[in-house]
């Protein structure tokens, strides 16, 4: 199918994990795509990548928490594809503790890294939108929403996320952008994989599915969200989770 086809997409954090498989979904749907990368260790990876997929995907490296960066990807890509139709802000860490051992840079990385990347990528990339309307999609995870015991940080990030994404859809619903937030559950990547087997056998027993998501279940739904299909949706959580904390 071409869902997609003559949409250019903005994607962050798609050197690896839901940002690779989101970029490996939307060219697959005929989008044109630059995806960015942070890590000198990650170049290799995501230049095989674009590589791999052809002419219509390049990388960028770029620190989604970095405001000037930000603002001069969003420029490099206008001039590199022509426009911009879709960003999904997907780039996320976590420094995962409790909070009584949580330090002040354990909070400020996660929410510089998790929160502020979306309010720097959404500020520039809304301009080349205002022309002929598009779809932002934010990332936030099911923990943004219920909260999760060591994870005070990252939830706070994702849970700013949702009202920052209600609140753009309603000031920019009338020039035609849409925001949602998407909620992935336990989705198997890098990040997940560093977490110890007695927390993922917590998290499976839990998961009604019982299974762990994979990439292409959270990309999926962001195909749907960044597609016409989902031309009337805007403002909204849709979580991937396998009913997990439904
Ligand atoms: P991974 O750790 O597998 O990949 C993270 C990606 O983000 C990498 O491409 C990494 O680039 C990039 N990245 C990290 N920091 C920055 C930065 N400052 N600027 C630009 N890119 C950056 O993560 P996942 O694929 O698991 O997660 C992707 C998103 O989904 C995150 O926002 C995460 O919070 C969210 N999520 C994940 C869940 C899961 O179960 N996996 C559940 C719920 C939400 P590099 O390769 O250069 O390091």
């Amino acid at each position: 199918m071409n869902l997609l086809e003559g949409k250019i997409a903005l994607i962050t954090g798609g050197s690896r994990g839901i940002g690779e498989a989101l970029v490996r979904g939307f060219a697959a749907q005929g989008a044109r795509v630059a995806f960015t990368y942070v890590s000198a260790g990650s170049a290799a990876r995501a230049q095989a990548l674009a590589t791999e997929l052809g002419e219509n995907v390049r990388a960028y490296q770029s620190d989604a928490g970095d405001y000037a960066q930000a603002e001069a990807l969003v420029s490099d890509v206008v001039k590199d594809f022509g426009g911009l139709n879709i960003l999904i802000n997907n780039a996320g860490i976590t420094r995962d503790t409790l909070m009584l051992r949580m330090t002040e840079q354990q909070w400020d990385e996660v929410i510089q890294t998790n929160l502020k990347s979306v309010f720097n990528l959404t500020k520039h990339g809304l301009k080349p939108m205002l022309r002929g309307g598009g779809s932002i999609i934010n990332m936030s995870s099911v923990v943004g929403v219920f909260g999760q015991a060591g994870q005070a940080n990252y939830a706070a990030s994702k849970a700013g996320i949702i009202g920052f994404s209600k609140s753009i859809a309603k000031e920019y619903g009338s020039r035609g952008i849409r925001c949602n937030a998407v909620a992935p559950g336990f989705i198997a990547t890098e990040m997940t994989d560093a977490l110890d087997e007695k927390t993922k056998e917590g998290y499976l027993s839990a998961i009604p599915m019982k299974r762990f998501g994979t990439g292409d279940d959270v990309a999926n739904a962001c195909i749907y969200l960044a597609s016409d299909m989902g031309a009337y949706v805007s403002g909204q959580v849709i979580s991937v989770c396998g009913a997990l904390n439904c």
